[in-house]
Parts: C-alpha cells; sequence; structure tokens
C-alpha cells in the first residue's frame, strides 16, 4: 500500500493527524510519503508577498530533512492541484491519499474536487480536523445553529473536552526509486520569482516548539493577562504564524497550557492560562464562523453594512500603508507591520479602528494589506478581526472606535514602543508622542507628518454615517 500525504497549512509531523493516521492505515510494511504542491493561483494571486512565501520555503526545508530523517521522502509539485496530485496518485500507483481538511471556500472546493478526482482512479481519501481543537461543525448553539457571538461560543467550546496530541512518527518507509515522477526539487523564492527583504523569525516546527515551550514553561503564560496589551512588552506568545502555517499542532499548544496549570500560584497566573485558552478560542470560533457563513470574506456580514459610503481615499490609504498619518501609535505600528510582517494584537485593533473610524475607509483595503504584509495571515482570524473592528460583522456592539491618544497612554504610557518604531520622534516629551500634539515645527524638523485628519471631527462623521446605515 502506497500512502500519499498531501500538506497543506500543517507543515510539521509532529501531532500531525493525516501522517499519523497514514501511518496505521497503511501499516508497518506500507509505503507513506509526504507531498506539497505549489499552487501559481495562490503564488501570483497579488496578495502574497515574498516574506511569507520564503518563511513557507524554510518550513518545508524543515519538513523535507525530517521526511528523509524517517527513510522517507517529501516530494513537490507546482500546477493545478486537482490534476498535479491525480497525476502523481496514478504515476506512484498510490492507494490512499491524506490530508488535514481547512475552512476557506476556495480549499473547501480544491479539496471536494481533488477527492473526487482521486476516487474516479480508485484512490481511497481521507481528511482529518487539524486547524482547531474542535470540527467547526462539531458544535452547535442550544437551537442547533451556528454561533454568531463569540463569548456562549467560548463557554461552549471551553467546556468540551479536547484530543491528545499524536505522536511523532520514529520511522518511515518510503519509494524505492523516485525517477521518472512528475515532481520538481524544492524551488527556492528566486526560482519561484519573488524576494523577500525582512528578516524572517525562525520557520519550522523545531523553532515552533521552542517558541510554545519558552511561553508555556516560563512566565509568559502565568503574565499573560497582565502583560499581553503593551506593545512594548514581549507579553504574547507570537505563535501565530506557526499557526498559520501548521508548524505546531493546535493539540500540542493545548497540551502545553493544560500542564502550565501546574505551575499556578496566583490568581493572576490562573487568569494568564485561562485568557490565552480564549485567545486560542477566538481563533477557532472565526473558523466556525467562516465555515458556516464563506459570504464573510467577500464583504460585510451585516447587510447595512454593505453599501456604507467610504470615503476611498487612496493618499490617505497610502499614508496608513507607510505609517505617515501623523498619529504616532498609529504609524508606529504600521511600520512594525512593514519591518517585520507581525503586529501587535493592540495595535491591530488600533490601527483597523483608524483606518475604518477615523480615515472611514473601506475595511477590505485594510484587510488586503494586512493579507499582504502579515506573516500570519489568516483569512479567518484576519477577516473576523477586521470585520469586528469596522462594526460590520455578527457583533458589532458597542460601536467600537478607539481614540488613538487614550490607547497609546494606557498601552504605551512610556511611549518606548513608538520610539521603537519612530527614532525620528526621540527627544519629544511623552505627553507629545502620546496625544499626538506635535508642534507643527517639530514635525517639520523630523520629516514627521501632522495628523492627516482630526479625530474628533471624523468620529463625529462616522457616527452620523453609522446612523443612517442603521436606520435605512
Ligand atoms: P497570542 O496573544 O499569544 O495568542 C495565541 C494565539 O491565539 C495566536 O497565535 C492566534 O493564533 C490566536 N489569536 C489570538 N488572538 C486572536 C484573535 N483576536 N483572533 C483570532 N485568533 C487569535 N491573527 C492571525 O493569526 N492572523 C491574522 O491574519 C490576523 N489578523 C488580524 C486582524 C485584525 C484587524 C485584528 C484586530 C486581529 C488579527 N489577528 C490575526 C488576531 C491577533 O491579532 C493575532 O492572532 C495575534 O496578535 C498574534 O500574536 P500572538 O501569536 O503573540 O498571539
Amino acid at each position: 500500500q502506497i500512502a500519499l500525504v498531501w500538506h497543506r497549512r500543517d507543515l510539521r509531523i509532529d501531532d500531525n493527524p493525516t501522517l499519523s493516521e497514514a501511518i496505521s492505515q497503511v501499516g508497518e510494511q506500507g509505503i507513506v510519503i509526504g507531498l506539497f504542491i505549489f499552487d501559481p493561483d495562490i503564488l501570483d494571486d497579488g496578495v502574497t508577498e515574498g516574506s511569507k512565501v520564503d518563511f513557507m520555503l524554510g518550513c518545508l526545508r524543515e519538513l523535507q530533512a525530517n521526511y528523509r530523517r524517517l527513510g522517507s521522502e517529501l516530494l513537490f509539485m507546482y500546477g493545478q492541484p486537482v490534476q498535479s496530485i491525480r497525476e502523481l496518485a496514478k504515476a506512484i500507483n498510490a492507494s490512499h491519499v491524506f490530508f488535514n481538511q481547512d475552512v476557506e471556500p476556495f480549499a473547501i472546493k480544491r479539496d471536494r474536487e481533488a477527492t473526487q478526482a482521486l476516487q474516479e482512479i480508485g484512490v481511497k481519501v481521507q481528511s482529518f480536523i487539524d486547524i482547531g481543537l474542535i470540527a467547526p461543525d462539531a458544535i452547535a448553539t442550544q437551537s442547533g445553529e451556528p454561533y454568531k457571538v463569540y463569548t456562549p461560543f467560548w463557554r461552549n467550546w471551553q467546556s468540551k473536552s479536547k484530543p491528545q496530541p499524536f505522536t511523532s512518527p520514529h520511522k518511515l518507509t518510503g519509494l524505492a526509486n523516485y525517477e521518472n515522477l512528475p515532481v520538481i526539487p524544492l524551488p527556492s523564492l528566486r526560482e519561484l520569482k519573488f524576494i523577500n527583504d525582512i528578516t524572517l523569525p525562525k520557520a519550522g516546527e523545531a523553532a515552533a516548539l521552542e517558541l510554545l515551550e519558552t511561553f508555556c514553561d516560563g512566565n509568559g503564560i502565568l503574565r499573560y493577562q497582565t502583560e499581553r496589551d503593551f506593545p512594548a512588552h514581549a507579553g504574547t506568545s507570537t505563535l501565530s504564524t506557526h499557526l498559520r502555517f501548521g508548524t505546531v499542532g493546535i493539540r500540542r499548544v493545548w497540551e502545553k497550557a493544560i500542564a502550565a496549570e501546574q505551575l499556578v500560584r496566583s490568581e493572576e497566573d490562573a487568569a494568564g492560562i485561562t485568557t490565552w485558552k480564549q485567545e486560542l478560542a477566538w481563533r477557532e470560533f472565526y473558523q466556525h464562523v467562516l465555515f458556516y457563513f464563506p459570504e464573510l470574506e467577500t464583504g460585510a456580514y451585516r447587510p447595512q453594512m454593505r453599501n456604507f459610503p467610504w470615503d476611498d481615499d487612496e493618499e490617505k490609504f497610502t499614508a496608513w500603508c507607510e505609517g505617515r498619518t501623523g498619529y504616532p501609535i498609529v504609524d508606529a505600528a504600521m511600520r512594525q507591520l512593514n519591518q517585520t510582517g507581525w503586529m501587535h494584537n493592540r495595535c491591530r485593533m488600533i490601527v483597523a479602528s483608524f483606518l475604518t473610524k477615523d480615515l472611514i475607509i473601506n475595511w477590505q483595503w485594510g484587510e488586503r494589506y494586512f493579507m499582504q504584509k502579515l506573516l500570519d495571515g489568516d483569512l479567518a482570524a484576519n477577516n473576523g478581526g477586521w470585520q469586528w473592528s469596522a462594526s460590520s460583522g455578527m457583533d458589532p456592539k458597542p460601536l467600537r472606535i478607539f481614540n488613538p491618544a487614550s490607547q497609546a497612554r494606557k498601552y504605551d504610557p512610556e511611549g518606548e514602543y513608538i520610539l521603537r518604531w519612530l527614532p525620528e520622534l526621540q527627544g519629544l516629551t511623552t505627553a507629545e508622542l502620546l496625544s499626538g500634539n506635535i508642534p507643527p515645527h517639530q514635525c517639520k524638523k523630523r520629516d514627521y507628518p501632522l495628523p492627516i485628519v482630526d479625530h474628533n471631527m471624523q468620529q463625529q462623521k462616522f457616527k452620523k454615517l453609522y446612523q443612517d446605515c442603521k436606520t435605512n
């Protein structure tokens, strides 16, 4: 028996249901090989940037080395995935194809088509839940409906028992030879026609496990509740990119969070663990809603927000993208994003509110820019975060308008984060940095812009437009 394990966003061997099931189903003597397909439709979608592809290549390099170490091989193809996998399955005479399920509409369609194409040639196809601890369709309200609000989802989600991690395989058997197969060597970034000019975090599952252990074995998780909102501090796990590419298994993450309960010495410690679990549940909440309401991908969930009169001002949008709005906390956050491919959650909320409620620019522009720049860019979480910030999603109350100056005062009280990303503002008083009221001559001297809009005026304007939309 020959099993193909089709990796997509599960670039690891540890805690991988697909790989474990493949091994147990083909048995000791069976052959298990991995496959990754570079899909030109994704690579050339105009949103995918070199940084993300570069990170992914690092993960694939490590995954390939792991397959080889275990005695098998990870194969690569470039092309339309349904045709490619069918061609390879035929060429190696595969008896089984296994993969982990996804919630994104395009992936669900692709997987349905691939399953059909493979079954037509007599291949057994099986898929597994890996994206979350609980399958998106295994949780429902008392009346059997999908959830639209987070808090009741969380209550139900956390009361459900969670699966244990799958163990890493110790040995695999590969094919006797790989000649004349329709496969390619692992391409380089340049061969894929990308460039990357940002310094990436370490890719791959060893790096992910190290981050997870450091966060859960030390003070990270215990101090999470008190530290997580301060962007100048390293108060969060920074695991999101690994969760996005599946270099760490979600059951392994959960196991470590539960094990950290042994370390609890105070109410604050316990709150740290609970709050972190709640964030993992947000991730699954957004997967759940995307699974049931795929229309979220293309627009506002609330009908009254679908024709909102956004002020689609390209110049202001560019200023936002480049971190040149004259609001230091917003600009610092956008520079962090542009220079590192990651942004702190508090800042994601601040800049998303600023784009939609201060600049009154369509949230979908921001959603797309985030997808372009974020290494952890993930349709479910990103769309969820943007619809939450734009008040266009399922859970719009209260109307969320962040005041950049009060956010900065509360969450960056010394201006440490602002100065880290806007070094040209060194020498200004903390009050000036936080309020954003930088004297014009100081702005000029430092080539820093004056505020491009007035927060109070724009807030009134947004409220009026929002009210009109609600009543129309
Ligand atoms: P931690 O605080 O350590 O949390 C642990 C994990 O929980 C994260 O790695 C992430 O997987 C998950 N998580 C945490 N907060 C959220 C949340 N609010 N929604 C969904 N999952 C969450 N997260 C992404 O992974 N990809 C995105 O594309 C993305 N876009 C966002 C866009 C906006 C406008 C907003 C407001 C939030 C977005 N988030 C996104 C959620 C959140 O900002 C990041 O997950 C978080 O900052 C990642 O840092 P961390 O790994 O240190 O998180």
